[in-house]
């Protein structure tokens, strides 16, 4: 499961301190530098690291805890909170266009889970929001990314719109847009084509698409697995596509968690959502303070 080791880790930092009924500078500058080699081996960001451990320690030290009665307690939420912050504090909802529909660009590198989670994030805005989405088929590099996304729209019994492998992205893209006003589909989807690694000629092709239909958001999907690498990917498409928010996928896997940690701080996008497996209801609202409460035991 993702954060077992950071989880452990904290947790026995922690543990050291709750019991005692004070706390002195130096055991919250032994605990600050437990819990900043337990947040490195997990993969998080060294500059963001080193940032919470200076707003953990500052918070540690001052009065709040202290003079506390359960400073070790205290302790705790301080690093919660800080977590929680950190993730992107609140739970960061979908935007909504004032006028339907509201288009949603999915991007990332091959495999990150992109196909997969457009599919997911169809059907939990139909479960959860009573939602009419239409997905667009626009990686046309990958013939099997378009039967792919049919397959899964037959799966969820929900229109896929395709223009095989000879038509532009672009094109596709628009004309999915007009599809979806002409049969009152308040939602599309568009599943854009991925790389190995980040490529100026898919680059330009998203700058066109973005361009083109004006998307309401745009969603980077990373591997969670990925770790710092998954940091690495969204610096640069932010940079060139100035996405709205991210996926993380693969979070029911064996992640250190780093990415998790550090993707809001580094891009100053928040993760709305979070993958949990492969199976089609396996994606969830991202909630930064469960997170970090999972995080923390
Ligand atoms: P794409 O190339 O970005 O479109 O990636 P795909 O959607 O084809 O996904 C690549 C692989 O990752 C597939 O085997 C998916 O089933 C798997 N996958 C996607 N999301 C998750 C997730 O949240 N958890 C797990 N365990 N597997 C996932």
């Amino acid at each position: 499961m993702a954060f077992e080791g950071l989880a452990d880790r904290l947790q026995s930092t922690i543990k050291k301190i709750t019991g005692k009924g004070k706390v002195s500078e130096q055991d919250v500058k032994e605990m600050t530098r437990e819990v900043r080699l337990a947040l490195l081996e997990a993969d998080v960001n060294f500059k963001v690291v080193k940032d919470l451990i200076t707003r953990i320690k500052e918070r540690a030290i001052g009065q709040e805890v202290m003079e506390s009665l359960t400073p070790g307690q205290q302790v705790i939420k301080v690093v919660k909170e800080e977590l929680t912050t950190l993730m992107g504090g609140e739970q960061s909802k979908i935007a909504v266009a004032d006028r339907s529909p509201t288009v949603i660009m999915m991007v990332g590198l091959q495999g990150a889970g992109k196909t997969t989670t457009s599919g997911k994030l169809a059907n939990l805005l139909r479960k959860k929001h009573n939602r009419a989405p239409l997905l667009a088929a626009c990686d046309i590099y990958r013939p099997a990314a378009i039967k792919q996304l049919e397959i899964l729209g037959e799966q969820l019994e929900m229109p896929v719109f395709s223009m095989g492998t000879e038509a532009k992205p672009v094109d596709i893209a628009s004309k999915a847009v007009e599809k979806a006003k002409e049969d009152h589909n308040d939602y599309v989807i568009i599943d854009t084509a991925g790389r190995l690694h980040v490529d100026t000629n898919l680059m330009e092709e998203l700058q066109q698409i973005k361009t083109a239909v004006k998307p309401d958001e745009i969603f980077l999907v990373v591997d969670a697995m990925t770790g710092q690498d998954a940091v690495n990917v969204a610096e640069s498409f932010n940079e060139q596509l100035d996405i709205t928010g991210v996926v993380l996928t693969k979070l029911d896997g064996d992640t250190r968690g780093g990415a998790a940690l550090s993707i809001k701080a580094v891009t100053g996008k928040p993760i709305k959502f979070a993958g949990m497996g492969e199976k089609l209801d396996e994606l969830e609202a991202f909630h930064p303070e469960r997170m970090a409460s999972r995080i923390l035991g």
